[in-house]
């Protein structure tokens, strides 16, 4: 078989709200099985240890990748799951974004072994903080396995918004359950430590609720009816709780098409249903798997959004509801599991080459990055809401006051728009739990690094001439290293002749970003300088010391007068960056003084 990665066009990609896609141990848990999933494991392995703090592991039996493929499975929006932006109507696996092993390769220590069946020698790849150390032929087994270690390990912020090791535990597991329940057919084992928590064999979904949550004493099933809907719109199946089992807290699950989804919609559908049946404030436990045609379906909101938007949504309402209560009925004259079909509403059953239509999209397919005339940025994003960044929220959790602010960015949200600048060189607003100031400079030292670093990524900038070229006088000892940096510094756009038998570069072109040529020679000197410095590091190492210097050069100077519009872009950009606490080199970009601390003031 061929490589099977391809990069998405720029369009796409920018378009699929990048978000945060690990914010804890859990997400790299489910980043990680799902992947595995998605290459069609049949036995997957998980271990955690310091509660995911130090490790997190998970192997798979699935087709492995290429020594090509492992490589590329690490870059941003590199998938192999689509191609282009009408597949995003027909997603049926799980991961489609291409972000997760790049995002978690960013703020990890990560190692990969990968084979494929047809391969005699697999791959191995070490890579940490985006920057690869080692790629090399390995013998292992058919199939993935991911190491990755002392999470955060680079994003110190980061480390300490993660809650207790219990906490982390009960989330880790969580994702767990919502991964196993959807997928009985594929064996799982769970290890913490060295202890095995859970072998789970192939079964189906009744045995498997019972692995999961049964123990010796009881089976969880034997409190469980069953639940089935076939209709042209939607399948329903799965089992819902009988009514004297209702507790305060327990187990509920709706799946759609294989993933685990909240709606707080079908949830209250089935309540309803249960009504008089059981006394207020208890729960009944539902497992509830719906089956749709994937367009009526819209899952391309967040990475880590669990909510899904049913086109049918009303229909399905009372398709659950009369559902439910048909089996909750035959409870009561029946009262044991049966898994007799009788009629819910009358509706055609699902035909294959129905006319189905498409779910309204979130992309817009005449984008293109290049008509941007602010900045040379090409990163289109919803604007963001200030009020819910630090909503209460049950769904989040919302950082203590002491603690540094982390990003919960809503991406359905609305702008609220209201800056002000302060000595003209903090951006002033006001957020949830205070009052939120940002370092201009700062903000855009670290908007500008990321570009830069990107550019040499993807190896793609972009260059203006100059009407008249800068001369640069070169020492004979700084040869080797501008030899060493000339390729980086045309793809950032550089365009550099050496001038013939004189230790003299002629500068004819430089980056578009960097505006006007005055500081192109203290600039290079500057990078030659770095360059020196970061001698016999990984190339990655030059190119962030090379796109620091760019960025202090191109960003906005510590003070001037910014404009509404001005700050708005600035602040939007900035929280577009994975870190935008502080800059490449550890400057604190963003203080929130909270509200308390302003009272207190006032006291
Ligand atoms: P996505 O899952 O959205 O495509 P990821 O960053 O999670 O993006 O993974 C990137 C690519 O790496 C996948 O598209 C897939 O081709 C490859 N990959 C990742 N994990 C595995 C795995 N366990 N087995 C085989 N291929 C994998
Ligand atoms: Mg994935």
């Amino acid at each position: 078989m061929s490589d099977v990665i391809r990069l998405l066009p720029d369009s796409v990609a920018n378009q699929i709200a990048a978000g945060e896609v690990i914010q804890r141990p859990a997400s790299v848990l489910k980043e990680l099985v799902e992947n595995a999933l998605d290459a069609c494991a049949s036995v997957i392995r998980v271990q955690i240890k310091d509660a995911g703090r130090t490790l997190i592991a998970v192997s798979d039996d699935g087709k492995g990748m290429s020594d090509t493929d492992a490589r590329m499975a690490f870059e941003r929006h590199a998938t192999s799951k689509i191609t282009d932006a009408q597949d995003l109507f027909h997603i049926r696996t799980m991961g489609f974004r291409g972000e997760a092993l790049a995002s978690i390769a960013a703020v990890a220590q990560v190692e990969m072994r990968t084979r494929r069946q047809e391969d005699e020698l697999g791959t191995f790849v070490e890579i940490a903080g985006s920057r690869v150390f080692r790629q090399e032929m390995v013998q292992c087994d058919k199939g993935t396995s991911f190491q990755v270690k002392n999470l955060f390990f680079n994003v110190p912020a980061r480390r300490r918004f993660l809650k207790s090791d219990s906490v982390e535990k009960n989330h880790l597991l969580s994702e767990f359950y919502r991964i196993v329940l959807v997928n009985p057919e594929v064996e799982f084992y769970f290890y913490d430590g060295d202890e095995e928590v859970f072998y789970l064999p192939v079964s189906n979904v009744k045995v498997r609720i019972d692995q999961v949550f049964g123990n010796a004493r009881r089976k969880l099933s034997q409190q469980l009816l069953s639940l089935e809907a076939e209709t042209s719109l939607v399948s329903i199946h799965g089992f819902i709780g009988r009514p004297e089992f209702a507790q305060k807290s327990t187990q509920q699950y709706f799946f759609v098409n294989g993933r685990y989804m909240r709606h707080p919609y079908f949830h209250k559908a089935l309540m309803m249903a249960y009504n008089q049946l059981i006394s207020p404030g208890d729960n009944p436990p539902y497992f509830v798997y719906f089956e749709v045609d994937p367009q009526t379906i819209d899952i391309n909101i967040h990475p880590t959004k669990t909510e899904i938007k049913f086109e049918n949504e009303q229909a399905i309402w009372s398709i659950l509801t009369a559902a439910v209560k048909e089996s909750l009925g035959k409870f009561n004259i029946v009262p044991s599991i049966d898994f007799d079909r009788d009629e819910v509403p009358d509706l055609p059953s699902l035909q294959r080459g129905t006319q189905v239509t498409p779910p309204p999209t979130h992309f817009n397919a005449s984008y293109n990055p290049f008509s941007d005339s602010q900045q040379g940025s090409s990163y289109s994003r919803p604007a963001v809401n200030w009020d819910s960044l630090f909503r209460q929220d049950d769904h989040f959790d919302k950082p203590s006051e002491k603690e540094p602010v982390q990003q919960v960015i809503s991406s359905e949200a609305q702008t609220s728009g209201a800056y002000f600048q302060l000595k003209e060189r903090y951006i002033l607003t006001s957020v949830k739990s205070g009052m939120m100031l940002i370092d201009q400079r700062r903000a855009h030292v670290r908007i500008l690094f990321d570009e830069f670093l990107n550019e040499l990524s993807v190896r793609k900038g972009f260059s203006q001439q100059l009407l008249f070229p800068e001369n640069i006088e070169l020492m004979p000892e700084d040869l080797p290293f501008y030899e060493q940096i000339k390729d980086e510094l045309r793809i950032l756009g550089f365009d550099i002749k050496v001038e013939a038998g004189r230790m003299q570069l002629s500068v004819q072109g430089i980056p578009s970003r960097l505006k006007s040529p005055e500081k192109v020679t203290a600039l290079l000197s500057d990078i030659l300088h770095r360059t020196k410095s970061a001698y016999g590091e990984p190339i990655e190492k030059v190119r962030e010391e090379m796109a620091l210097a760019l960025a202090e050069t191109a960003a906005i100077p510590s003070t001037g007068r910014l404009s509404g519009e001005e700050m708005a872009h600035l602040v939007d950009q900035l929280f577009a960056c994975p870190v935008h606490l502080y800059t490449p080199d550890g400057k604190t970009v963003m203080v929130i003084i909270s509200q308390d601390e302003i009272a207190n003031r006032f006291n």
